[in-house]
């Protein structure tokens, strides 16, 4: 397996840097905020977004049929990671997540309708699974929706749906045969986030930005906006989560945080002493630089395996999510207690050790080793998918 880029990708990485540079804006690129950096969630990243548009970036992997053009997605990650590199909003639900699953199996008139939003930046998404009993266990849903004359009637609850205080589209699974078994009763559907009956609560989170309950009482769904077929919903699901564990959890934030660790410890003194000359802190920074490359590894690899824009490699996407996430978390880690007590001042606090950056992050990262799947999660899936080991014990 070859892990370096080509000359036309080495070639497109270094004019999407060139543009991120020339577009750099504070107000949109804030590092600060992690991993929700990924977020389209105010006019500034919104007008950011469709100027990415207009550079013909969004849904380069799609085929010609559907405005895209047909190239490797490889394309795709190499801009993902430079936007996530530069703190700015990504071509997450919208590119990689809710456009690929409609292209596979959405109604002609669902991808009419939404392609062409999703490639001109014009579309926000919420993406709904969880509910308070179905997280790990997301075939557990109970958001219960009932066949009415000419569509569905929603009731029941769904527990931290991020983006849905702002986005413009919900994209959900409900029960829509609870007579089957758990997990052939589930549909897939779309729904406006200002449908009457809808109620957004807003929560905090351990990091900067927020998640949200979302309440149904009696919403009306028409039959147009169920995605794909009837009962086919955790399938579709499924495929979506593998392509989330890999779009929404980008390496190069982690790459920026390490190089950053580096660049402290090799100005940095403690006790009058440089960091630099310390064996501990020698030997941990090593381990992480080690650690990312072994990430990259990994991420290129499922890039590869990806490559013909067939079925998302399961297995794959798991082992990255894995292994990347717990990083992250290690690496603020090492990170704390390589600055030391000053570590801990809050992020953006001026006087702060790298402005406080890794208190932040330390806090973030926690959140990335939960959503999309938990880590003990991830050892499942390559436990019984890739070792072939049982399912239950
Ligand atoms: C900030 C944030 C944003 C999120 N955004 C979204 C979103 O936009 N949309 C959405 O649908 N969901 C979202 N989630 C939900 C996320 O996917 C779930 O939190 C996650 O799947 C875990 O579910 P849970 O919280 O119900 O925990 P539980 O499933 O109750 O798990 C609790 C603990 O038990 C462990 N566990 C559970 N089952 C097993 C098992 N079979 N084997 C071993 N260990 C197990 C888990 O690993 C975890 O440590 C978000 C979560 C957070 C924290």
């Amino acid at each position: 397996m070859d892990f370096e880029f080509s000359p036309e990708e080495q070639a497109f990485a270094e004019k999407v840097e060139r543009w991120l540079v020339e577009n750099h804006d504070p107000v949109v690129m804030d590092p600060t905020r992690e991993n929700f950096t990924q977020l389209v969630d105010t006019p500034e990243r919104r007008a950011f977004m469709k100027k990415l548009a207009a550079q013909g970036w969004l849904g380069m992997s799609w085929p010609k049929e559907y405005g895209g053009q047909e190239i490797e997605g490889v394309y795709e990650f190499i801009l993902n990671e430079a936007l996530a590199r530069h703190a700015a909003p990504q071509i997450g639900k919208g590119v990689g997540i809710i456009g690929k699953t409609l292209i596979r199996h959405g109604s002609e008139k669902l991808k009419r309708e939404f392609l062409p939003k999703i490639l001109n930046a014009e579309v926000e998404f919420a993406v709904g699974y969880s509910e308070p009993q179905a997280g790990s266990d997301a075939a557990n849903m109970q958001l219960r929706a009932e066949k009415v004359d000419g569509g569905w009637k929603l009731n029941g609850q769904k527990i931290w749906t991020t983006s849905a205080h702002f986005a413009d589209w919900y994209w959900f699974g409900a029960r829509t045969d609870p007579d089957k078994s758990k997990h052939d009763g589930i549909s897939l559907f779309l729904l406006p986030m200002n449908a009457p009956g809808l109620e957004v609560q807003s929560m905090p989170t351990i990091g900067k930005d927020t998640t949200n309950q979302v309440f149904f009482t009696d919403v009306f769904v028409p039959d147009d906006y169920l995605v794909g077929e009837r009962g086919r919903g955790f399938q579709y699901i499924s495929e979506a989560l593998d392509l989330e564990r890999f779009t929404m959890f980008t390496l190069s934030p982690i790459e920026e945080r390490t190089k950053l660790l580096c660049e402290y410890v090799r100005s940095a003194q403690r006790d009058g002493e440089p960091l630099r000359c310390d064996p501990l802190v020698r030997q941990q920074i090593a381990q992480l630089v080690t650690s990312t490359e072994v990430a990259h590894c990994l991420s290129i690899r499922f890039v590869c395996a990806a490559k013909g824009g067939g079925k998302p490699p399961t297995t794959d996407s798991a082992q990255y999510k894995l292994f990347a996430t717990q990083l992250s978390q290690r690496a603020c880690d090492v990170a704390l207690d390589v600055i030391g007590v000053a570590g801990q001042i809050k992020v953006d606090t001026e006087d702060a050790p790298l402005a406080g950056r890794f208190e932040g992050a330390y806090r973030c990262t926690v959140v990335e080793t939960i959503g999309g799947g938990s880590s003990e999660i991830q050892k499942n899936i390559i436990a019984r998918r890739k070792l072939g080991l049982p399912k239950n014990f």
